[in-house]
Parts: structure tokens; C-alpha cells; sequence
């Protein structure tokens, strides 16, 4: 005997009944839970699929009362998947959630969900683009305000909507291409016809380029900004990491060289993520195997972050700076030189130069550090509000200027994949309009293949064209339910 549930014409009661229907399989219709799980005010059922009116229907049967709560219907096509779906909001309890759970799965033709089962019907059934697909993820993940806003407009299809349009256009110019290579003698069509299309085209990298040109800020903000805190030993890295932090992260002592491994920790300024990385002092003389191992390591560190914070002592640097006459940025410019760093991984990266120890400095030397310019100061060890609040002020502007604001106007690139392919696409076109030129006429259809090449490029990143690969990597980001 199957238990199934009734529900009120207004959607008030969820009851048990008997039922003698048998569990054939039908063509799929799944359900899950979409809320989290355990003890909480309201759980989230869903149900999508063909059958989905069919098991509420089955569910208006009533026998014994489950849980009073609300049903939302959503008929196809205007559901999030674009098919019939429901709703069922039940009280958060695990028995009440099990129990609707069970009596869905006895319905014929219902079974549960896999991760992001819902999400993949909206983009099979054409309601989302991948693109779209991957905010949702992204908005899933979110952690912070600005990580919430960019998710939020590309799951709303900010980027969609740019790269839709490059793919439109691209269609045209390959369409304009082929059907001067079929019929330009018989139907007069004018050789005009090129020379806009490689205006177009022109056009169109010009745009991809400034597109590109984003430094790296939607990546950024979507993965957190990869910040190295560098220096000598002793200077306070450790203390400034669990200063910034606020909670004991590092190991602090007055001996040089007792950070060995990267320390990383992910923190929230002011709405932007940022992944902290306390490495090791970087001193050239030690034979100590185990240091010189972490002093590699926070090189390697060094070179792959976005932001480097470099510390130093306020009295080391104040003192250099006044007997070699020199600036903030040559002082940091000499000391990053003696590492014997890769210098093209250096290229574009913002690099912030501290004073730590304020506190040691008399008040004529901290005037005298203050008025060095691009130079944050602070004090590791118990800073006061006033000295650490300026610090964070400026940290924050910081963070602000590297990630940049996202808009609905400018959608930034927020993975590599598009990133790759948008230069792809661009390599495509640039090759098509090296080779062609209607004088020479060249093998036209191969020239066209190009065009088709970077119009796939472009529907590679939206899903217009996708391998099982790309979708794979896509939705292991989702959750049952999603
Ligand atoms: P690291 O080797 O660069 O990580 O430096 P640590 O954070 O381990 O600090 C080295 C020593 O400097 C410790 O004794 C800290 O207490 C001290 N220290 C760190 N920051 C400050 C600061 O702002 N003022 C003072 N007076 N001491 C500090």
C-alpha cells in the first residue's frame, strides 16, 4: 500500500492517504529538497518535470495530515526549468521533510533529483545560457557583497547578453560571406558586401579587446584577491596577517624564520574576498634546508599573487629612504630586484609597500614617514583604532580599485575558459581578414571556415555549442536540489 498526500484547494494541507497506484516509471519528473538540510522555519521542496501536476493531483487524496504549508505551481513554459514545476513549502523539520520526500517518491514517474539536475533542465530547455548557469553557481557560492552583486548580473544574463550579441553578429558576417561566395555572379551582389563585413569584423575584435582589457577584475572578485604579505624576516608579517584578520592565524615570535609554509586565510573587506598568504621571511643568507624551502615557496607565492603587500620595518625603511635619497617605489623596486624574481611574472601587478612598527618610531620620524608618498604605515602588535582604522580604510580602496565595481553595463569575464576563448575567437577573425581579400580570391570556403571557428569560440562560452566535458565541470558546482 503507497502513501501519497492531499492538498488542499487552498494549498494549506499536506495529508497522508492510501493509494493504490502502482510505481511504474514514467518519463522523468524529479523532486527534491532545494532548501539545506536540518532544523530550520521552512523547507523547500521541488518538483519538475510532465508529471509534476499528476503528483499533485495524486497528492489531493487525503487521509493523514503530513504538515500544513503552501504549494507553489509553476506551469511550463514560464518555470525556472521551462517545465511544469511545484513548490512545496513545509515546515523545516527532518520527519516532515522525510516524509514528503518518501510519499513523492511513491508517486509513479517521480524520482529524486542529482546535483543541479534542475539548473541543467533550465539550460537544456533553453531558458538559461551556460553563462547564466555558471552565476547561478556563482551566486550559490557567493560570499561576499561584491561576489553577490557580479553573480547576481551574470545569472541575470549581464554577460549573456554581450556575448549573444558578438554571436548574432558573427552569424551575420558568416551568412553576408557565404552567400557572396555563392551567388555574387548570378545575383549581383555588390562586393560592398566584403568591405562591411570586415568593417564588422573589425568592429567586433575592437570590442572583444576592450572586453579583454579588464585586468583580470571579475576573475578576481569571483576566486578572492590572491594577496602575498612579503618581507624580511622579523618585520611582522605574522602579526600583520593576524592583526588584519583579527584571530590568531600565525605563530608570532621575536626569532627570524619561523614561518616555513604559506599561511593562507580568506577574509571579507568591505564586501571584496580576499585570500591572505603569510609566507616566509625572504632572506638570503640561511643553509637551514627547511627555510630555504619556504623562502621558494613564498617566491613561487609571491609571483602568482594579484596584490603583494611588501612590510617592512618603519625605522629599516625610513632610514633607507633617507640615506639613498630615494622613493617608495625605488626602495621597493631594488628590493624585489635582489630576489631574483621572474620579472615578466611581476609585470601589472600592484604592489603595496607597508611600514609596520610604527609604534618604535619617534614622533618626528613618523612625520617624516608620512610624508613619503604610496606608503601605507600601521602597527602589527595592538594597533590603536586610530592607526588601524585609517590602514583599513586604505586597504579597502585598495581592493576597490583592483576589483572595480561590477555593472550591468560592463559584465567583467569571471572565468579563464571565457577569457581563452574570447582571445581564440579574436585569433579566428584576425587570420580570416589577413587572408582575405575579394581581389585575390582566395579558397572562400576555407576563409569562411574561419568565421564559423570564432563564431564557435563564442558559442562554446555560452553553450550553444558544448561538450559533456565543459557541462561536467559546470554542474559539479551545484548542489541536489539546484
Ligand atoms: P615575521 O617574521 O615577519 O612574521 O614577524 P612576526 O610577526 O613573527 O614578528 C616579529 C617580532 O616583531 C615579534 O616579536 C612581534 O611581536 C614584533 N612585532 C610585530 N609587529 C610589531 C609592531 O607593529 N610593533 C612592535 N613593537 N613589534 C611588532
Amino acid at each position: 500500500m503507497n502513501h501519497v498526500y492531499k492538498i488542499t484547494r487552498s494549498c494549506k494541507y499536506f495529508t497522508r492517504c492510501s493509494s493504490n497506484i502502482t510505481n511504474a516509471l514514467a518519463d522523468s519528473t524529479i523532486f527534491s529538497l532545494s532548501s539545506g538540510y536540518g532544523k530550520c522555519g521552512v523547507s523547500v521542496i521541488r518538483v519538475s518535470g510532465p508529471r509534476t501536476s499528476h503528483a499533485l493531483q495524486t497528492l489531493v487524496v487525503t487521509k493523514e495530515i503530513i504538515d500544513k504549508g503552501l504549494v507553489l505551481w509553476f506551469p511550463a513554459p514560464a518555470s525556472f526549468t521551462g517545465e511544469d514545476s511545484c513548490e512545496f513549502q513545509v515546515h523545516g523539520s527532518l520527519a516532515v521533510v522525510a516524509a514528503m520526500l518518501d510519499a513523492l517518491g511513491k508517486v509513479p514517474g517521480l524520482r529524486p533529483a542529482t546535483a543541479g539536475e534542475f539548473t541543467k533542465r533550465a539550460f537544456y530547455g533553453g531558458k538559461i545560457d551556460l553563462t547564466e548557469v555558471e552565476g547561478l553557481a556563482d551566486l550559490i557560492h557567493a560570499e561576499t557583497e561584491a561576489q553577490r552583486k557580479q553573480a547576481m548580473l551574470q545569472s541575470t544574463g549581464a554577460l549573456s547578453r554581450v556575448y549573444d550579441n558578438w554571436r548574432k553578429r558573427l552569424i551575420r558576417c558568416a551568412a553576408h560571406l557565404e552567400a557572396y561566395i555563392d551567388f555574387a555572379e548570378e545575383e549581383n551582389i555588390e562586393d560592398d558586401v566584403v568591405l562591411q563585413l570586415t568593417k564588422e569584423l573589425r568592429l567586433i575584435i575592437t570590442e572583444i579587446t576592450v572586453h579583454l582589457n579588464d585586468q583580470r577584475q571579475g576573475e578576481m572578485l569571483r576566486n578572492g584577491v590572491r594577496t602575498a604579505i612579503v618581507g624580511a624576516p622579523n618585520v611582522g608579517k605574522s602579526s600583520f596577517l593576524n592583526m588584519i584578520c583579527q584571530r590568531e592565524i600565525a605563530i608570532v615570535t621575536p626569532i627570524a624564520g619561523t614561518t616555513r609554509d604559506i599561511i593562507e586565510s580568506t577574509h571579507n573587506f568591505g564586501g571584496y574576498p580576499v585570500v591572505f598568504a603569510d609566507t616566509a621571511g625572504l632572506r638570503k643568507h640561511t643553509k637551514d634546508v627547511v627555510e630555504l624551502e619556504g623562502i621558494s615557496r613564498a617566491k613561487e607565492c609571491l609571483q602568482n599573487s594579484d596584490l603583494i603587500l611588501l612590510l617592512t620595518d618603519a625605522r629599516e625603511l625610513l632610514q633607507n629612504i633617507s640615506t639613498n635619497e630615494q622613493s617608495a617605489q625605488n626602495y621597493q623596486s631594488t628590493y624585489l630586484q635582489q630576489l631574483d624574481l621572474d620579472a615578466n611574472k611581476l609585470v601589472g601587478k600592484r604592489i603595496q609597500l607597508i611600514a609596520n612598527k610604527i609604534d618604535l618610531l619617534s614622533s618626528a620620524e613618523l612625520q617624516k614617514l608620512t610624508q613619503i608618498d604610496n606608503v601605507l604605515t600601521i602597527t602589527s602588535k595592538q594597533p590603536s583604532a586610530d592607526v588601524a582604522q585609517p590602514f583599513l580604510a586604505h586597504f579597502e580602496k585598495l581592493l576597490c580599485e583592483l576589483c572595480g565595481q561590477p555593472t550591468a553595463e560592463h559584465p567583467r569575464i569571471t572565468h579563464a575558459r571565457y577569457r581563452q576563448q574570447l582571445e581564440r575567437c579574436i585569433e579566428h577573425i584576425q587570420i580570416f581578414l589577413n587572408e582575405y581579400a575579394p581581389d585575390i580570391f582566395p579558397d572562400t570556403a576555407i576563409s569562411a571556415q574561419k568565421l564559423r571557428n570564432a563564431l564557435k569560440c563564442i558559442e562554446r562560452i555560452t553553450g550553444h555549442v558544448s561538450s559533456d566535458d565543459i557541462l561536467d565541470v559546470v554542474f559539479k558546482d551545484f548542489c541536489i536540489g539546484k
